[in-house]
């Protein structure tokens, strides 16, 4: 009988307790020799298929397992090797393909950057106008046999697809775009062919450029690749799949000779349900229909989604041409909710994880095939949970609701502008020109993790740790006013994690033990969950900022983490807006600085760094993002005194696109990351003839080493070609948590020397 399909898009590599990286980094410490590597990847790799398999799912995908990094696999696998790493024989070994990623001795890494708008960096790879890409070992072939031997499966080979590929590389010219296609096109047909030939039914083609704004010669580009590529090897099918929004151009875009579509549903679904109205669906095409949330870690409500699924079935060409899937690859969430013992059992049983989502998928899958009542078990139990926590104390705080409520359509604004604002700070704080300041943090150091780790534990009370607190921000008080800084940080000590540290202390937030997932290479994070309204409590920040303050007549600015950023950089609800969750951590923070202000604070910073990283794909989407994310902003600031200072910070990103909202934030002062660029961020903030206080980072903190004053003086001389010396501060590029204080302090000095030059000259 015909039948629809249950199918996987990608599965976490990390492992329920992040057995991968421990594998990883203990190769990379030599406490695992390569063969010990591979064996203890490949028991994970196979107890992955096993888990998916024992879920019921009927397509499993291979390919989706890496050692570092999909994007960088699919590079490797053409050949497409950065110049500084190519080697003599033709295969790529594991110590080339991880330097690629992480560097050696002798030459830098390739640069990594965000995988479409989710938190997952990709390893980007590097192509010149000569590269001659070439078929490296077929790891996709390797694994499909792999999967086939231990279980008999035949499974779903997934690969990055050409134009995806060559979109997110750099280091050729656009001219030589063309000429670059249509050379590796014929290694992705030899690839397709060795796997076709192995017993492989269907591939999935990933290409989530498509869902970037697409035109239709973009589209011409897709319709000439794919023929080739079915020409070529006719006995395989391939599904053409994207993720993370709706397709542009979908009435061409299904006329692809290709044999199935897949289509994200949830990040994608107001447009792509109604191209689908509009133009139908081919029926001789399998439709993979991504239903289930591949990137945040709620339930599903089953009832509603398979609705949704019998609705989609009504436009394919029968059951067998439905596939249900997650919205993208499962690589976006933790593992498995099953070790999760401390959890609130009321939240704890609203969420699924990669495997839960897996069963979900399952469910689905039988619900249309066997008929709902088959399935009303599960779907009543999915719609209780959601609706307990739905009803919950935690999700219906009236006081928040109420202020909410009460909010102003005009954006917040501060009482006077900037202009008149800076005559008032001036008197108040008599700074020099060019005034030196840092991002915030200063160094973690082992001691200060241990102290933490006492703490946590039980082994130090809490007048023990914030003895130590006080003790080492008192030390590094008197280190920046020995070093000359003008304006000073209290250091961050007490902080494990800039999100983190605000959701333990507000209300709505809760922490898993082991949701991690990955970010980059063999780095994991553990996003806290939004999962109620998100209100204030007790002051976060004031003893340590009023401490700070009490121990010198230098200005000390507060510390807090921006609504925008602790939105991004959490698993968010999502049955209330993105508006109304940036608000209500906006009204939690105004409380916040208004105690700051009563303590006497009178610069206050409010870090941003992810506010260009939230930007939807779609043009159309990005300014209501943008005004969002602006209005609760100042909803937290603006209602500052004229002499309180509003400082935030923001760490690199391509700033064009967001410069009117940098602007509309009205912050008397912005510390912006820029020495790797300094010359295109310059550019942005000239051709906007920007003019509040700006602070280009003049150090770039990444690296372990000291930059010289000459090499500092020379990034402020820079700018000051462009920029108004009565607007520009003299900074390091972001927080230095991750440096030593021995790299830190003289760096710092340097710093201070290059602004007292810098100010003589002027
Ligand atoms: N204030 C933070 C720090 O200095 C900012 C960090 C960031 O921008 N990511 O650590
Ligand atoms: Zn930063």
């Amino acid at each position: 009988m015909a039948k629809v399909l249950s199918a996987n898009l990608g599965y976490p590599r990390i492992g329920e307790k992040r057995e991968w990286k421990k594998a990883l980094e203990g190769f990379w410490n030599h406490k695992l020799t390569e063969t010990e590597f591979l064996e203890t990847t490949k028991q994970l790799r196979l107890s992955y298929l096993q888990k998916q398999k024992d879920r019921g799912v009927d397509l499993i995908p291979v390919g989706d397992f890496s050692f570092y990094d999909h994007v960088l696999d699919t590079a490797v696998l053409f050949g497409l090797i950065p110049e500084r790493f190519k080697q003599h024989d033709d295969a790529v070994t594991l110590d080339t393909y991880f330097s690629i990623a992480r560097g050696n001795q002798n030459a830098e890494a390739s640069e990594m950057t965000k995988w479409f708008n989710t938190n997952y960096h990709y390893i980007v790879p590097e192509i010149s106008n000569q590269t001659k890409p070439r078929l490296t070992t077929n790891r996709l072939l390797d694994l499909f046999n792999e999967a086939k031997e231990a279980f008999g499966i035949t499974t779903k080979p997934v690969i990055v697809g050409p134009i995806t590929l060559l979109k997110l590389s750099k280091g050729y010219d656009a001219t030589h775009f063309d000429a670059l296609l249509r050379s590796l096109v014929p290694l992705y047909s030899e690839v397709f062919t060795q796997l076709a030939a192995a017993g492989a039914e269907w591939i999935q083609v990933d290409e989530p450029i498509l869902v970037r704004t697409t035109n239709n010669d973009d589209l011409n580009i897709f319709k000439q690749v794919y023929q080739q590529i079915k020409a070529a090897v006719p006995g395989l099918k391939i599904l053409l799949q994207t993720y993370f929004e709706s397709v542009d151009c979908y009435a061409d875009l299904i006329k692809l000779p290709v044999d199935g579509f897949g289509l994200d549903f949830i990040d994608g679904a107001a447009g792509n349900l109604a191209a689908l109205e509009q133009f139908g669906f081919p029926k001789d095409k399998v439709l993979a229909a991504g239903l289930v949330d591949g990137r945040n870690i709620w339930k599903t409500n089953l009832a509603d989604t398979l609705s949704q699924a019998e609705k989609l079935l009504t436009f394919t060409g029968g059951p067998e041409k439905l596939w249900i899937t997650p919205s993208c690859s499962l690589l976006h969430v933790p593992v498995t909710i099953e070790n999760e013992t401390a959890l609130d059992p009321l939240l704890k049983d609203a969420l699924a994880f990669a495997d839960q989502k897996l069963s979900e998928i399952v469910t689905l899958t039988k619900g249309l095939n066997e008929g709902r009542a088959s399935v009303q078990p599960a779907l009543d139990a999915a719609r209780q949970s959601i609706q307990h926590l739905q009803q919950s104390e935690q999700r219906n705080n009236r006081a928040v609701e109420a202020e909410l409520a009460d909010l102003d359509k005009e954006l917040p604004k501060r009482p006077k502008d900037y202009a008149a604002r800076q005559k008032i700070q001036s008197e108040v704080f008599h700074l020099p020109l060019l005034p030196t300041t840092t991002i915030g943090s200063f160094p973690q150091t082992a001691e200060v993790r241990q102290a933490r780790r006492k703490w946590r534990k039980g082994e130090w009370t809490d007048a023990q740790y914030n003895d130590f607190i006080k003790e080492e921000t008192e030390k590094w008080i008197r280190i920046q006013e020995e070093i000359g800084l003008d304006v000073l940080v209290h250091g961050e000590f007490e902080r494990n994690d800039m999100v983190e540290y605000f959701g333990e202390k507000l209300d709505g937030f809760a922490f898993t033990r082991f949701g991690w997932v990955q970010s980059y290479g063999s780095r994991c994070v553990k996003p806290p969950l939004i999962y109620g309204d998100v209100a204030w409590q007790t002051a976060i920040t004031v003893a340590e900022s009023a401490f700070a303050q009490s121990l010198t007549q230098s200005p000390v600015k507060g510390m807090l983490t921006g609504p925008v950023t602790i939105f991004n950089w959490s698993f968010v609800r999502n049955d209330i807006s993105q508006a109304d969750v940036f608000n209500q951590i906006a009204l939690a923070l105004k409380k916040e600085i208004q105690a700051l202000e009563e303590a006497g604070i009178r610069m206050i910073q409010v870090d941003e760094p992810a506010l260009r990283e939230g930007l939807p794909l779609k043009e159309e989407k990005k300014a209501a993002y943008l005004h969002r994310s602006v209005y609760a902003f100042r909803l937290a600031t603006s209602f500052v005194r004229n002499d309180t200072q509003i400082h935030t910070h923001m760490c690199y990103s391509e700033f064009d696109e967001i410069i009117d909202a940098i602007d509309a934030l009205d912050t008397d002062v912005i510390s912006i990351e820029a020495a790797r660029s300094h010359g295109e961020i310059i550019a942005t903030f000239e051709k906007f003839a920007y003019k509040k206080g700006i602070g280009l980072g003049v150090y770039d903190i990444h690296s372990p080493r000291i930059p010289s004053v000459e090499e500092m003086q020379s990034y402020a001389e820079r700018a000051l070609q462009v920029l108004d010396p009565h607007i520009f501060w003299i900074n390091p590029d972001c927080g230095l948590k991750t440096r030593k204080p021995e790299e830190t302090i003289p760096a710092l000095k340097h710093m201070v020397v290059a602004a007292q030059n810098v100010r003589a000259e002027l």
